[in-house]
């Protein structure tokens, strides 16, 4: 260990309550998230390794590491639960990792409101448990979230299931504030509105550690789930569409296109042999009642499941990325790409890449509200060959005019729009003004200089 390491070490192990991790083998796990979806974000990230990983067990704990970071100049990554595809919770230049998950309490639920402010390192799953003894659950889920962290979700996700209803995570009244301690001379933990917060919302960590956050949630309701046939893609897309702009109450609508389905498990593909498209639904029960009206209208057969929590495999389970997951666990030369669909052009969009690409995409949409206007995003699928033709298919889909979110890149910036937020940058030279947390990630900090003053 270089003398460095051994000073840093020396250091760490005088602050009470933390766990210090420093055998390669958990190094190199717990410096991983799930970025060898991306197979050049794997060539890029696969040699990255911190020299140690800590998990602070008070927010005193999170405040010492801070100082010592500052005192010492090390690079500092968060970690939630690692589930990231982007590599947000890579550390590109070593240093400590700190895993957030013992900081998982929650702190207070205001029943007036429903919000609820609770610790960055609580799993989605057993905050969404604790919610619906309040009669509330969780607005916005990742397909992961029963193992990923709300803090995590916050830094590094986008939306999910409900983004369908509650649009993205960015999307002004649902982060209301959240507590952060900050990496500079004197590290102090502060308390952030729901303005103040919109900097540290998706930002990788880059410009605070977040221990806390006030969240709205939503009234728990009974989610159903239904599966409904489609012969045509375009079809499937038409009724999908007819269902968002209806008076119902929805949780979840995707299509995957047969060729995906026929990838999926054999509890969701059932015994049909003749592959089909399928569009998946979750609603209230009274909505489906709407939903199987427009389904005898457009004569396709549907098939309600039940209760999604009482399902032994929902259909949680195969949208959002863990489609990618299924398919990748057939063959871990699928990789995906996401956009947004131009409104109004979606199929159109759709035929003309099948024309130029046919089967080498496969599509997979999710329905989403993108401020307040129903939407179609996808995650479709995509063989890898090289990025040369992955470049090709991006450029092709943003001429035809889809918003890319890259899921080849690892900074804020590629991942998202593509723009530098300039709110985020300042943050940063106030909060971080060493440039420590998370390095590498924020593209905005390489023009840091026009903001200095
Ligand atoms: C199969 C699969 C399906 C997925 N589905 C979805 C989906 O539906 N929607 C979606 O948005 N994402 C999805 N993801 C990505 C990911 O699971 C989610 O974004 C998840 O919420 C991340 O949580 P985490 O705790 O694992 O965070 P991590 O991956 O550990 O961290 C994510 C980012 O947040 C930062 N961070 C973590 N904690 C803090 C903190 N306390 N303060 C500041 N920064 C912090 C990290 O540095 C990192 O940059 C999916 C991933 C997989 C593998």
């Amino acid at each position: 260990m270089s003398s460095r390491n051994q000073n840093l070490k020396e250091k760490l192990k005088k602050i009470e309550n933390l766990e210090i991790i420093s055998n390669s083998s958990d190094l190199r796990r717990l410096s991983k998230d799930f970025y060898n979806y991306s197979p050049i974000l794997k060539e890029k990230l696969d040699g990255c390794v911190a020299d140690f990983v800590v998990r602070p067990k008070d927010k005193i704990a999170v405040q010492k590491i801070a100082e010592i970071c500052w005192e010492l100049s090390i690079p500092l990554t968060l970690r939630g639960s690692g589930t990231g595809n982007y590599g947000q919770a890579v550390p590109l230049f070593k240093g400590i990792v700190m895993q957030m998950n013992y900081l998982d309490k929650i702190e207070e639920f205001y029943p007036d409101t429903g919000f609820v402010q609770v610790q960055s390192g609580c799993l989605m799953g057993d905050l969404n448990k604790q919610l619906e003894k309040h009669g509330r659950e969780l607005r916005l889920l990742p397909s992961t979230w029963k193992t990923a962290t709300i803090g995590g979700f916050i830094a590094g996700g986008s939306g999910g299931i409900g983004s369908i209803k509650w649009g993205f995570l960015r999307d002004p009244g649902n982060l209301l504030g959240l507590e952060a301690v900050t990496l500079n001379e004197n590290p102090k933990l502060l308390k952030f509105d729901a303005e103040e917060s919109e900097p540290l919302n998706h930002a990788y960590g880059t410009n605070g550690i977040i221990t806390s956050l006030l969240i709205a949630t939503d009234i728990k309701r009974k989610w159903y789930s239904m599966v409904i046939d489609c012969e045509d893609l375009e079809q499937a897309i038409e009724i999908l569409q007819k269902c968002t702009i209806t008076a119902i109450e929805l949780k979840l609508g995707a299509i995957l296109e047969k060729e995906i389905v026929d990838q999926m498990p054999i509890w969701f593909k059932g015994k049909s042999k003749n592959k089909i498209n399928k569009i998946l639904i979750q609603a209230t029960l009274g909505s489906l009642k709407t939903i199987e009206l427009i389904c005898k209208k457009f004569k396709v057969k549907y098939f309600i499941l039940g209760e999604e929590e009482k399902l032994l495999n929902g259909i949680s389970e195969v949208v959002w990325n863990h489609t990618t997951l299924h398919m990748r666990s057939k063959d871990k030369n699928w990789t995906y790409l996401q956009m947004l669909l131009p409104l109004h052009r979606e199929f159109e969009l759709i035929s003309a890449l099948r024309e130029k690409w046919g089967k080498k995409i496969l599509w997979h949409i999710e329905a989403v509200s993108q401020q307040g206007v129903p939407r179609l995003a996808a995650l479709p699928v995509l063989k890898w060959e090289n990025s040369i033709l992955l470049n090709q298919i991006i450029d092709n889909c943003k001429n035809l005019g889809a918003i890319i979110f890259n899921p080849h890149v690892f900074t804020v910036e590629g991942g998202g729009l593509g723009v530098i937020d300039t709110d985020q940058v300042k943050a940063k030279l106030k909060f971080d003004p060493k440039g420590l947390l998370n390095p590498g990630k924020l593209e905005g900090w390489e023009i840091k200089d026009e903001f200095q003053n």
